[in-house]
């Protein structure tokens, strides 16, 4: 059942030239497009947190986050159009100016707590670090990125706001594991979930997934090369292919997510992985606000 206030979802179609000469279809659905703030993904996976705090009367929402993170800024926005109110603890302490990510989650109305990068670190062996900031009757908390079954219930739905269509793989871009975990609980047993980590060292991933799918065993395909170098760093040709894909389609990437997710598409028709006939759903899951990290001038759009 697609969830209540989410649209459906746009569903564009690439015109490249190589999947064409291969006969491959690319699809790109626009999840970016379904809420500017709460983007992409987001919503999905905090649904399930949000409907328990309105169920059980509770106020708010205690999650956790670096300074630029798609997951404080999406859980503030949604917080405040709920009437809840949101606690973000950021990772990292004594930034010499507040990210604009941290500035648009106070302007939400999110109260912000700095922890060390160590205390952050240590939160989820050591939850008394974080004990003076909870109340249990009051709050309900939200792991990082919404990283729990909860989280992977939210993302299930995602592929229900997509209309009719005939995809042979579904590809998302991967952080914590949590949407892909709710994409491989919601696909057909005859679509492949492919999953590009945009972190160096996610080897962890089946054993993240078994902690988000309890009972559940299927695991996705994993394209493990296209992090650039890691979480949130990027080289110039990715910058390159953002700006091309942008002048080629309209289509805006992010550099942490999206456009490593998309490169790693093109890369692998080109270098044959998808059969003949493929039809390729890709899931655009937003984060386009971590651009304005960048220098100015680096992005076309
Ligand atoms: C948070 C985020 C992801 C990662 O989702 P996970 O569920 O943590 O794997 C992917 N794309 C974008 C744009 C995001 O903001």
């Amino acid at each position: 059942m697609p969830l209540a206030g989410v649209p459906e979802i746009l569903v564009q179609q690439l015109d490249d030239p190589v999947c064409r000469e291969r006969n491959t279809s690319w699809l790109l659905a626009r999840f970016d497009q379904a809420d500017p703030v709460v983007s992409g993904n987001k919503k999905f996976k905090l649904h399930y947190f949000l409907e328990e705090a309105l169920a059980s009367g509770k106020k708010r929402i205690v999650t956790f986050g670096g300074a630029y993170s798609n997951h404080l800024v999406a859980t503030a926005k949604a917080c405040r159009d709920l009437g809840l109110r949101s606690v973000g603890i950021v990772r990292g302490k004594g930034f010499a100016h507040e990210s604009h990510t941290l500035v648009s989650c106070r302007s939400y109305g999110m109260e912000l707590h700095f922890v060390t990068r160590e205390d952050y670190a240590a939160m989820s062996s050591h939850p008394e670090i974080i004990i003076p900031l909870f109340d249990a009757d009051q709050d309900v908390l939200v792991p990082e990125g919404g990283f729990h079954p909860l989280g992977a219930a939210g993302a299930a739905h995602m592929l229900d706001s997509i209309p009719f269509h005939n995809a042979t793989h579904i590809v998302c871009a991967t952080g914590t594991g949590t949407t892909v975990a709710g994409l491989l609980r919601a696909a057909k047993p005859a679509q492949q979930v492919i999953s590009v980590p945009v972190l160096k060292s996610l080897y962890d991933l089946p054993e993240r997934l078994a902690t988000v799918n309890p009972g559940i065993e299927k695991l996705p395909v994993v394209f493990n090369q296209y992090h650039f170098g890691g979480y949130a760093k990027y080289h110039v040709p990715l910058l390159q292919f953002m700006n091309t894909l942008y002048k080629n389609t309209g289509i805006p990437t992010d550099f942490v997510y999206t456009a490593k997710m998309m490169y790693a598409i093109k890369d692998q028709v080109i270098q044959g992985y998808f059969p003949e006939g493929s039809v390729i759903m890709a899931l655009h899951t937003g984060g386009l606000q971590g651009n304005l990290s960048l220098p100015p001038g680096t992005l076309i759009f």
